[in-house]
């Protein structure tokens, strides 16, 4: 009898052991936890001069079994690798705007983790404004040689793999799946239109990307009260440092947005986290705008992890979450 329980005491102790052990490694492997969305700002360059050190505009958004990447600039795939996550581990791509800072680095997108073993079995699918699907199109052509070699001649890459879904969107929800919408809406980028900024609910959660904008009502109405608001923002002394003729440098300003017109934003959409991506990440945008705006107000760096839930918790470096 005590050795049957000794026995029960034991099979019990490495079942509770097991889960502990299956708890600690989800924690480890930084699993998206259940009902949060977690956000990786992968890349928060401002524009499309190169800045050593940080990484083109990207951003990566996990909500539950879902995880979409918002627009692919300079360098997101490393990035990403050093995010933790794997090569393959983005295959839906969402494009704010078609500036070349947005999607320079596409290629790298479609063509790596497909011809890098064990490579990519499901075909990249992408969503963007009017021109995305030629953009796409013309991309596959630009790269047939390597494509027809590592598929048909050399490697037998995977044929799935390599394929291109390519979507031209209007706003509105634009995919829903699994309990997640990405919801586009249209923003206000001077000439370039359409450009959009996105909003992602899943489980009462939401995150919106203001994509490139100068202040805009469409954004607002669609934001209002989002738990996480990531916006781009303009400064005005470095811009006027790299454009010192008065024409270009207005036209500039004219199609962002300055820390006190994000301000006025932030104040009507009142987000529980305002974070700022696509900005130089001078201290000057914080400050300038919390000179009229009272609420939680973070300036993003590559690498930084938002994880939205009952709390909205900022961590700074990745590998605290999802160390590699
Ligand atoms: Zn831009
Ligand atoms: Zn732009």
């Amino acid at each position: 009898m005590i050795l049957r329980r000794r026995l029960l005491l034991s099979v019990l102790g490495l079942y509770l052991c097991g889960t502990a052990i299956a708890q600690t490694s989800q924690q480890v492997n930084g699993a998206v936890p259940l009902k949060k969305i977690r956000v990786t700002l992968l890349g928060t360059a401002s524009g499309p001069r190169v800045h050593v050190g940080v990484a083109g505009i990207s951003t990566l958004v996990e909500a539950g079994s879902e995880r979409f990447l918002f627009d692919a600039g300079r360098g997101f795939m490393q990035r990403s690798v050093q995010a933790g996550f794997s090569m393959d581990g983005v295959t839906k791509l969402f494009l704010t705007h078609l500036h070349s800072d947005h999607v320079v680095d596409i290629p790298d997108l479609m063509l790596t983790p497909w011809s890098a073993a064990p490579g990519r079995k499901v075909p990249l699918e992408v969503w963007g404004p009017d021109g995305t699907r030629d953009m796409m199109r013309h991309l596959e052509e630009a790269f047939a040689f390597d494509i027809h070699v590592r598929r048909d001649v050399d490697e037998n890459f995977s044929p799935d793999g390599i394929r291109v879904i390519a979507h031209d969107i209007r706003e509105g929800k634009v995919y829903e799946r699994n309990g997640v919408t990405v919801t586009a809406l249209l923003v206000t980028h001077g000439l370039v239109k359409p450009s959009y900024g996105y909003r992602v609910d899943y489980a009462r959660r939401s995150v919106a990307l203001s994509g490139d904008t100068s202040p805009s009502d469409n954004l607002v109405a669609f934001c209002k009260g989002v738990d996480v608001l990531i916006h781009e923002a303009i400064d005005l002394d470095v811009l006027r440092k790299l454009v010192p003729s008065q024409g270009p440098f207005e036209a500039i300003v004219a199609r962002h947005t300055t820390p006190e017109q994000a301000a006025g934003i932030f104040s009507r959409v009142s987000p529980r986290l305002a974070v700022f991506s696509h900005s130089p990440g001078t201290a000057a945008i914080v400050d300038q705008t919390k000179r009229s705006y009272s609420g939680r107000v973070e300036m993003g760096e590559d690498l930084m992890v938002i994880d939205i839930g009952d709390e909205v918790r900022v961590t700074r470096t990745a590998a605290e979450v999802r160390p590699r």
